[in-house]
């Protein structure tokens, strides 16, 4: 047998050839398996040139370190084919690993198909040689060699099926992984080398043909190195801009979903919107009619949010509408649906099994939007009005049952606020007559049907007295005295209410003209100014005007603003108050409690009057709270110069409590009932005869 020897340096080199051979296939099995559509075939492709030339170049880079005593050469077709199949065989390794799942049969045959294809390639390579005689190996170490050519294909395919996602130390664990597959290639190859044998004699076929074995390594050596140290450079630099793409991509598609909700959602409280909210409703119909379940649609909106809103402003309004939003939302549950559909309107949208549920679902709500409100150091307080519809059963598209919760919802307001109502059918009749009362409302003061009550104010405790409301009512054809509760909303809602103030304006001046005539000269006459009228351009005009016509001196007037609308803009309202006591007319500050007055803003008032909103004077006797707001009305109001007047005295209880703590003037149904004005003088001349008690006992006859 010939003796052979190897070129150390150059066994070394395939070694590291070998190891980065490895690391471009684990890298390049990463590319393709994150590359999509043409660009994984042309990763596939090119990764598969650039690891079969690394194995390849490894095998014939080990084969040139091994040199005989005679000359050696290699047939250039046979070296070009060896290459061929690790180009063939790396492709299918590649395409094995970009898989989806690896499981251990593929594997397995994975490894089967590999090994001989690797072996295939050393021992084609070594047949280019063309040895004559032929190479002869020897079998225990040819087979070991195949063994460790299978054994370590199955390794490396499943060392790159692991490695080929992008994590966090993926190119440390790449680089000792290649190293491994590198000592395990290399080692197939320097099996197979020591398999073969020579026999004395041997000569090479391919020497004559041959290039100079020396020159032939460092020209492998450099194009191996560059080609695969392109492919690693080109596959870094493609791994960045994919990286840059999906953090494009991903802020794209956040961009997407805050677009989206934003479009379903309430900017200020984030609770869904109307568009939502009718995406649930239809939702929710659909469900229930398919598991013959029910469910509740509740419309609530919320009671003295115009007042904080208008004592002060927005910012705060909105602080409180946020808190009232989170209690609902905190206390409903989950897939149930609280929509923001208005200023202060939500609808809640909730899965029931029976209609008390609702019931108690909204009592629930009402208690929590009854707690106070501390919304930057100060205390509010409000309410909500609820009206449920039932679906099924009030409603059968959507429009309507949103409809008929609202019906529901202005049936609780009527019923007195801070309650839940459920939709009934009569309601609807009723919405049709509200129709019905704005037509007929526009007629009613050229038709004459506009009437005016005067309620008579006294000096505290009995008498005398001091002048007169005028109260508005109005002699339907059909219906009746109806009250102004009824249609001043409605009046005021349409815009009406300017010319009917006025016309009260000037019926009221009239009447007291008459008065005076008749020698009352000490009576003032007090007027209601609804919000709209109070701000109409026209209001300053309209009043000097009417006093002209009537010859009236100013102080005979007294215009009543409720203090919610005095507060509504401030400056604006300032202005307004300020004309109209230059001109000498008396102001009250109406309902006073129920707003949100600061003291500040009080003392800068040009007021003459403040009046107690009747809903204190009635708990006076059983709530010692209400007393308490009484008595620190009161002596505001003396502290500040104001006239203060009690309204809806209805007991000598009342009487003489509001006497004691220093009213100054009382007005109720005790002393005087609004009447016409033909029985206002009957009344006061029967009251300033008589005492209270028989005052009472005439009110009632
Ligand atoms: P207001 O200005 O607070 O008027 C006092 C209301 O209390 C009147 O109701 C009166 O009848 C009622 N009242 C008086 N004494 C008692 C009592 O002892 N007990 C009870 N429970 N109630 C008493 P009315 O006439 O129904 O008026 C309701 C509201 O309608 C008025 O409240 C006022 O805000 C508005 N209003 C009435 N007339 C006019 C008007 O001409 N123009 C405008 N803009 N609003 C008006
Ligand atoms: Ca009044
Ligand atoms: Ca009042």
């Amino acid at each position: 047998m010939l003796t052979s020897t190897y070129n150390l340096s150059l066994v070394l080199c395939s070694f590291l050839v070998a190891i980065l051979a490895s690391y471009t296939a684990l890298d390049m099995a990463g590319r393709i398996s994150t590359a999509q559509g043409r660009a994984a075939h042309w990763w596939l492709a090119g990764g598969a040139c650039a690891m079969g030339l690394g194995i390849w170049s490894m095998h014939f880079i080990g084969m040139l370190a091994f040199s005989l005593p005679v000359p050696v050469g290699y047939d250039p077709t046979i070296t070009a084919l060896s290459l061929l199949i690790a180009i063939a065989s790396s492709a299918f390794a590649l395409w094995l690993v970009s898989q989806q799942t690896l499981p251990w049969s593929r594997l397995a045959i994975g490894a089967l198909l590999m090994g001989p294809a690797i072996a295939g390639m050393h021992y084609t390579g070594m047949a280019a040689m063309r040895m004559t005689p032929g190479i002869q190996y020897e079998p225990r170490l040819f087979d070991l060699s195949l063994a460790i050519a299978v054994v370590a294909s199955g390794a490396a395919l499943w060392i790159a099926f692991h490695l080929r996602r992008q994590s966090a130390h993926v190119r440390l664990f790449r680089a000792g992984a290649a190293v491994v597959m590198g000592a395990a290639i290399v080692g197939m190859h320097y099996t197979g080398m020591a398999a073969a044998q020579f026999p004395l004699g041997s000569i090479c076929g391919a020497a004559r043909t041959g290039v100079n074995a020396d020159w032939l390594a460092v020209v492998i050596i450099i194009v191996t190195l560059a080609v695969l140290a392109i492919a690693l450079i080109i596959s870094v630099l493609d791994l960045r801009m994919e990286a840059r793409t999906s953090v494009l991509a991903s802020s794209l598609a956040e961009a997407n979903e805050e677009l989206t909700y934003l479009a379903l959602h309430d900017s200020l409280t984030k609770l869904p919107n109307r568009a939502l909210l009718k995406d649930r409703l239809g939702q929710a119909m659909q469900a229930a009619d398919r598991n013959n379940s029910r469910f509740a649609l509740m419309f609530l909106d919320l009671d003295g949010f115009k007042a904080v809103n208008d004592a002060f402003g927005h910012h705060i309004g909105d602080m409180l509408l946020t808190e009232v939003a989170e209690r609902i939302r905190s206390n409903v549950r989950g897939e149930d649906t609280i929509a923001r559909v208005g200023g202060d309107e939500f609808v809640l949208l909730a899965g029931i099994g029976d209609p008390a549920d609702a019931a108690t679902l909204a009592d629930k709500l009402l208690g929590l939007i009854q707690q106070p409100v501390t919304v930057a150091g100060h205390e509010l307080r409000v309410s909500t009005s609820i009206g449920i519809a039932i679906y099924p059963g009030n409603g059968a598209h959507q429009h309507e049952l949103l409809t008929n919760a609202d019906v529901a919802m202005y049936h609780a307001k009527a019923m007195g606020r801070d309650t839940y109502c459920f939709f009934e059918t009569p309601m609807n009749a009723n919405v049709h007559e509200q129709l019905q009362l704005v037509q007929d409302l526009h007629s009613a003061i050229a038709q004459r049907q506009l009437i005016l009550h005067y309620q008579p104010k006294f000096d505290a405790p009995a008498g005398p007295v001091v002048g007169a409301e005028a109260l508005l009512r109005w002699q339907h054809p059909v219906r009746g005295l109806i009250s102004p509760d009824q249609f001043i909303p409605i009046a005021e809602k349409t815009g009406l209410i300017v010319p009917i103030g006025e016309w009260v304006l000037d019926e009221a001046c009239r009447q007291m003209r008459e008065w005076r005539d008749a020698g009352h000269t000490s009576w003032t006459i007090a007027v209601n100014l609804s919000p709209l009228q109070f701000s109409h351009a026209n209001l300053i005009q309209t009043v000097r005007d009417t006093l002209a016509r009537h010859d009236l001196e100013p102080r005979c007037l007294t215009l009543e603003i409720t203090e919610s609308t005095a507060m509504r803009d401030v400056e604006a309202s300032l202005a307004i108050l300020l004309q109209l006591h230059e001109m000498g007319v008396r102001i009250a500050i109406d309902d006073f409690g129920t707003g949100y007055s600061s003291l500040l803003y009080l003392k800068r008032l040009p007021a003459t009057e403040l009046k107690i909103d009747r809903g204190f004077v009635r708990d006076l006797a059983n709530d010692t709270e209400d007393a308490a707001i009484v008595s620190a009305i009161v002596a505001l109001g003396q502290t500040l110069n104001l006239s203060i007047v009690a309204e809806g005295v209805e007991t000598s209880d009342q009487q003489n409590f509001l006497t004691r703590l220093g009213c100054d003037t009382l007005q109720g149904f005790l002393l005087g009932r609004p009447v016409s004005a033909d029985r206002f003088i009957e009344t006061v001349s029967t009251v300033l005869t008589a005492s209270p008690a028989d005052a009472e006992a005439v009110q009632a006859g």
